[in-house]
């Protein structure tokens, strides 16, 4: 088949999260979720052979469309709400800054198409995966992004095997907010933390995969805690092309704060490794610092944040990428007030 030329496939609107897991069980390996669609017909379109399921299971008509908030339980979004109806709920706005500032950077056509869990669960954009090259992630046994053109979508905090940076802007933040998420499987429902989700480079299934999700299990909710009084977050990204692009460095910040004193802090990046890092010994320069932070406490949070990284120097190298993640963490804390 030539290249752009969409494959055939088979597709199935699943009646329940359980009759989703049922068919994704039946078709072993050979069948997909589909959300909004935007990052895997990308795929399927690019014939990135791995990515071309001969079925895609809907799961959009599941009643998963909704964002609610409770201050007892915090925020819960389907899987299926769209990162648009996320960016403009007014419970997000009055308590989740971060979450407002990682869901405003999609073009509009794709804030309106794409899903939240589709977003925390996209394929990495690292051009020989998507090249369809036969790399660790395409099920062969190199990466070329290690050697190769190396700029932009790749790690600066190592790799295991493969160097691909997880792509996506809403990850990072809900690491930083303590997010969990249902997932629906083969056993029932069971919930996992960020961490289990997006463990980093990893074999699930026999492949390599950033996430720990098995073939027959989706995402049916995400839940962020409800924040403690004096909470304040901010996310920050740096891209090649402005708000339409994806991170060539992220910062997502979470403080909470006694009075004008910050007493607890998190601090992620992303778009450096292939889950979002945390970054502790920037979290401990800010604990006990007074708001709005100076500019040397924010340029050591800066410095701090980047301790450990090890960027690409063979092929183009990525070193310029250490710098966009220290400005991203400083804009990102310049926001805190
Ligand atoms: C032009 C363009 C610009 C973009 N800009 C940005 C940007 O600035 N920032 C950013 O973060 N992202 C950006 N993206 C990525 C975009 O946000 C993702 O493509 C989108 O969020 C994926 O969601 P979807 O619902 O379309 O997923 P789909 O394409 O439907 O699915 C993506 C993957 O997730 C799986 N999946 C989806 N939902 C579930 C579920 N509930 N359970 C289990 N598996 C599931 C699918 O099987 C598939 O493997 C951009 C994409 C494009 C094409």
């Amino acid at each position: 088949m030539s290249n752009n030329e969409l494959a055939k496939f088979g597709y199935i609107q699943a009646q329940s999260a359980s009759d989703a897991v049922s068919i994704l069980t039946k078709y072993a390996g050979n069948a997909k979720i589909i959300g909004g669609g935007t990052d895997l017909l990308y795929m399927m379109k690019d014939n990135v052979d791995l990515h071309v399921p001969e079925y895609l299971v809907d799961i959009t008509n599941l009643g998963l469309d909704y964002v609610k908030y409770t201050a007892s339980d915090g925020l819960r979004i389907g899987a299926t709400t769209t990162v648009g109806k996320v960016q403009s709920d007014p419970n997000v706005n009055q308590y989740y800054t971060a979450l407002v500032q990682a869901t405003s950077g999609h073009p509009p056509g794709i804030a309106n198409a794409a899903t939240v869990a589709g977003d925390v669960l996209q394929e990495v954009w690292c051009w020989y995966m998507r090249g369809n090259y036969d790399c660790w992630r395409n099920g062969g046994n190199v990466c070329y992004a290690a050697i190769g053109d190396n700029r932009y979508y790749q790690s600066i905090f190592g790799g295991n095997l493969c160097y691909a940076v997880n792509p996506g802007d809403i990850a990072p933040v809900l690491f930083a907010l303590g997010a969990d998420v249902t997932v629906q499987g083969p056993g029932g429902s069971k919930t996992m933390t960020m961490e289990q989700l997006m463990p980093g480079v990893t074999l699930v299934d026999g492949r390599v995969t950033e996430l720990g999700l098995h073939y027959n299990e989706l995402v049916t909710e995400i839940h962020i805690p409800a924040p403690a009084s004096g909470t304040q977050s901010a996310y920050f990204k740096l891209a090649d092309r402005g708000g339409i692009d994806f991170a060539l460095a992220s910062a997502a910040v979470v403080v909470t704060t006694n009075g004008s004193t910050i007493s607890g802090a998190k601090v992620y990046l992303g778009g450096v490794a292939n889950t979002p890092h945390r970054a502790p010994s920037a979290e401990s320069a800010l604990v006990n610092q007074t708001l709005p932070l100076s500019t040397s406490v924010i340029a050591q949070a800066a410095t701090n944040a980047v301790s450990g990284s090890n960027p690409l120097t063979w092929g183009t190298g990525n070193g310029f990428k250490v710098q966009e993640a220290m400005a991203a963490v400083k804009k990102a804390l310049a926001n805190l007030t």
